[in-house]
């Protein structure tokens, strides 16, 4: 595995793969990998011929308030869990090479990025789609992959690829989860012994959203209010939001019809550490 840590050269071997004939899976990724990662990884490996992983913790996707400079990083760790996942290089460049001195474009997303993580971290989505197009011109990728995780992001992601005609694929990988269902994130590291033992209301909260909805329950304040409920259980935790929306636009209906697809969106402190997860559900046809 190569580490490629200028855009130029990154560019120099992509052009030269496809020159070859080969297909390139991308997998962006701001490090401290996790199994979540991985399962990106190996996904990429099994639809490409090569790996493209990147690693790069975007500074203009958090806010000042935001964790930047503690966000955990752990380099010659990833390597090693890049290469045995099947990464064929990993793209790490520095923030100079990213955002040398006179940049001055960034990429807005307008109307999915309004709500929900858009409304709480106003500029992060905008941090998000100006790095992933720059990786996207770095990288040159037939197909990247997302996690459902951030299942904002990938809306934000598929419209970015859609509106500036990218010509890359993107492909959504499930969600990976530790055994009490906790979502794998980076940030995880963040938690105390106890609240560990405490996050897993969050998985809970939308298994009991997701279990009303299949016994019928379509009126989005009431699934709300379930979820509310549910979080609301857990002393520890501090609600940013928790709420049903249409999955492909994120419009928020007062009841949904049968056969939508709903995704319960949940966002929360446990302490001090802020985790997001998500569920999809389609409504039943009864
Ligand atoms: P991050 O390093 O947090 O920016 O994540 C890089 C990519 O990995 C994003 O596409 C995430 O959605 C994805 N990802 C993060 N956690 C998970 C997880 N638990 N399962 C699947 N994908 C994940």
């Amino acid at each position: 595995m190569e580490i490629i840590k200028t855009v130029r050269e990154m560019q120099e071997i992509s052009i030269e793969q496809k020159q070859k004939g080969k297909n390139i899976g991308f997998v962006p990724t701001m490090g401290y990998l996790h199994e979540g990662h991985l399962s990106l990884i190996r996904k990429a490996k099994e639809m490409s011929d090569i790996v493209i992983t990147s690693i790069y913790v975007n500074p203009t996707q958090f806010a000042p308030n935001e964790d930047f400079s503690r966000y955990p990083r752990d380099f010659e760790r990833d390597k090693e869990l890049a290469e045995k996942a099947g990464s064929d290089f990993i793209f790490y460049p520095s923030d100079n090479e990213m955002y040398p001195n006179g940049f001055d474009t960034m990429v807005l997303v307008d109307t999915v990025t309004k709500k929900f993580e858009g409304e709480k971290r106003p500029t992060h989505f905008n941090g998000v789609a100006t790095v992933v197009t720059k990786l996207f011109n770095a990288v040159m990728p037939n197909i990247a992959f997302f996690g459902q995780k951030d299942y904002q992001q990938t809306l934000v992601i598929k419209k970015l690829v859609e509106d500036l005609l990218f010509p890359i694929s993107i492909y959504i990988v499930p969600t990976l989860r530790q055994s009490d269902g906790l979502a794998m994130s980076s940030r995880n590291v963040y938690l105390s012994t106890y609240e560990r033992t405490r996050a897993d209301i969050i998985y809970r909260t939308l298994i009991t959203a997701k279990e009303a909805i299949l016994k019928g329950e379509k009126r989005r304040k009431i699934i709300n209010a379930i979820m509310l409920n549910s979080l609301r259980s857990e002393p520890l935790v501090k609600i940013d939001y928790a709420s049903a929306a249409d999955a492909n636009d994120l419009s928020e209906p007062e009841e949904f019809n049968s056969g939508q697809l709903v995704v319960l969106l949940i966002a929360v402190y446990i302490g001090k550490t802020r985790l997001i997860d998500n569920m999809l559900v389609t409504i039943p046809q009864f």
